[in-house]
């Protein structure tokens, strides 16, 4: 291309307003014209995508030309604006044709080498895992070998059609593009620029296969967090199942199985929140752990904790669903059927004892603080759970994120294990709570986070902080890195976070 179409466009959300400007604005800040011509672009195919291309492409002030097998038939599925014709006519002017059929049929356009030789191929493609498994070569180093006289760079296939036709202003929408020819990247970046995408270099076209890879993933880092929480909840649910159901049933012959959908779960949510919390913050305990005994920061962390410090996020945010869940829950617990007949038993009972006012002053407190801990614990994931989505994330410089994710969630932790001390309050000591013997559950929540918060005590006095501190400042035990602290440094100003 003798010149870039589109630098310096202004970008607009709306398809109908072409995307660029009548003026450019020179290096220099003076208005310039734009060429008269609207830069063209070529589609080979009619598709789904071909059209949301076409659309996109038409609204950002592009001269499009459709190559179809079958004109007269697709026309009237793109905007009147867009040219629609047969492929050998669209692809003879423009020099950048964007190629949105499916690899099967790549051969099938082999005819149109001859006016293809020298102009920008994009390939859109995406393929599904079976293909993917069946070829080594990815779909864009296919097209390229295909046709050699050209200049292929893979782009816009992480875009959905659906993405391309509502255009990025609901999100940030990167358009992740690789190729051989700097110039052509450049080329299809600008273009995606002006259609209001942020174009990211993925290097050279051997990194096409890896970006194929990308749409077919199903949310990577998730798998193992959520896994975590699943099986969190199932060992729970089984144990307080056992407790809550079974044992009234085999002991007391009494049917408590109407328990199982609501209350049941809803005493088993806050476990698994409480637990997936704890787990956030062990493994930098751990990792604290491993560089004290060390003596150095320079020394691999080991696989599983290296993955483990990596998903804290998702970890993290499962819990605040697990919370979420369990506050909605509690809110129903009083609308259940079985909860009114409890009430009016009680108060039958109560009349039938003769007693006039039933009020225990410690149990009034209890439930007051305990619930009163439980909202604030929940307000604290919250703002956890806000500040983790990436544009919120971004405008906080590392000390304000570090400051909200580490010590804002310690503090979560420490109003969690509160709620739950206060829940317990205590029933771990009486032993008709003790039920087949097993203990009540919130016993066996309480253990992992009393290790971290214990942990984390230790870690605070002068002798293990100063040594962290200093290690995650560069020193080392038995290495060359050795120097003192200035006068006066707190842990507060370290430099490492896990
Ligand atoms: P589609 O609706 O099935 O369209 C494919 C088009 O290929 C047809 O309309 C056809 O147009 C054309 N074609 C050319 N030669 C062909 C041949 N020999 N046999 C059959 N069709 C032929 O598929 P699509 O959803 O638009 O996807 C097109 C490409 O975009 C694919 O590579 C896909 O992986 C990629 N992509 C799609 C999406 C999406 O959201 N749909 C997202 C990212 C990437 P004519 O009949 O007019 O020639």
């Amino acid at each position: 291309m003798a010149q870039s179409p589109v630098a310096g466009t202004v970008m607009s959300g709306e398809m109908d307003k072409p995307l660029i400007s009548r003026r450019l604005v020179d290096s220099d800040g003076s208005l310039a014209e734009v060429p008269k011509e609207a830069p063209k672009v070529g589609i080979l195919g009619s598709g789904d995508f071909a059209r949301s291309l076409a659309t996109r492409l038409v609204g950002s002030g592009f001269s499009v030309v459709v190559g179809s097998r079958n004109p007269k038939r697709t026309a009237g599925l793109f905007p009147s604006l867009a040219q629609v014709t047969f492929q050998e006519e669209a692809v003879s002017s423009p020099e950048v044709i964007f190629v949105a059929v499916f690899r099967e049929h790549y051969s099938s356009l082999c005819s149109l080498a001859d006016q293809l030789a020298g102009k920008i191929l994009v390939d859109v493609s995406n393929p599904t895992e079976k293909e993917r498994l069946q070829h080594r070569q990815s779909n864009a180093e296919y097209l390229a070998s295909l046709f050699p006289a050209c200049t292929v760079v893979k782009a816009f296939n992480v875009i959905s059609a659906w993405a391309l036709q509502a255009g990025p202003r609901d999100g940030n929408r990167q358009v992740l593009i690789c190729g051989d020819q700097l110039e052509a990247k450049h080329t299809v970046s600008e273009m995606a620029r002006a259609m209001g995408f942020t174009p990211l270099d993925m290097g050279s076209l051997a990194s096409a296969r890896e970006v194929e890879a990308i749409p077919l993933r199903l949310l990577p880092s998730w798998k193992v967090p959520t896994l975590l929480a699943l099986g969190l909840f199932v060992c729970f649910y089984a144990y307080n199942f056992i407790r809550d159901v079974l044992q009234p049933y085999i002991r007391k012959d009494e049917n408590k199985f109407y328990k199982m959908p609501l209350s049941v779960v809803n005493t088993t949510l806050p476990c698994v929140a409480y637990v997936l919390l704890s787990l956030v913050y062990l493994p930098g305990v751990l990792a604290a752990a491993l560089q004290l005994r060390r003596g150095t920061k320079y020394q691999r962390f080991p696989d599983w904790l290296d993955h483990w410090l990596q998903h804290r996020k998702q970890i993290g945010l499962l819990s605040f669903f697990f919370a979420m869940l369990h506050a909605l829950y509690s809110f129903c617990l009083p609308l259940r059927r079985s909860h009114r007949y409890d009430l009016v038993n009680l108060a039958v009972k109560q009349v039938l004892a003769n007693k006039s006012r039933l009020w225990v002053e410690e149990e009034v407190w209890r439930m007051e603080i305990y619930l009163s801990l439980g909202v604030l614990a929940l307000g604290m994931l919250s703002l956890l759970a806000v500040t983790s989505i990436p544009s919120i994330a971004n405008s906080l410089n590392w000390k304000e994120f570090s400051f909200v994710q580490s010590t804002l969630g310690f503090v979560a932790l420490m109003l969690s294990t509160m709620h739950t001390l206060t829940y317990g309050w205590t029933r771990a000591f009486e032993e008709n709570h003790y039920k087949f013997y097993l203990p009540p559950t919130f016993t066996l929540t309480l253990l992992l986070p009393c290790v971290i918060i214990l942990a984390k005590g230790l870690f605070l006095l002068p002798c293990l902080s100063h040594r962290l501190t200093k290690i995650r400042r560069g020193w080392e035990r038995d290495g060359a890195v050795k120097f003192m602290l200035p006068a006066g440094h707190t842990q507060g100003e370290k430099t490492s976070h896990v």
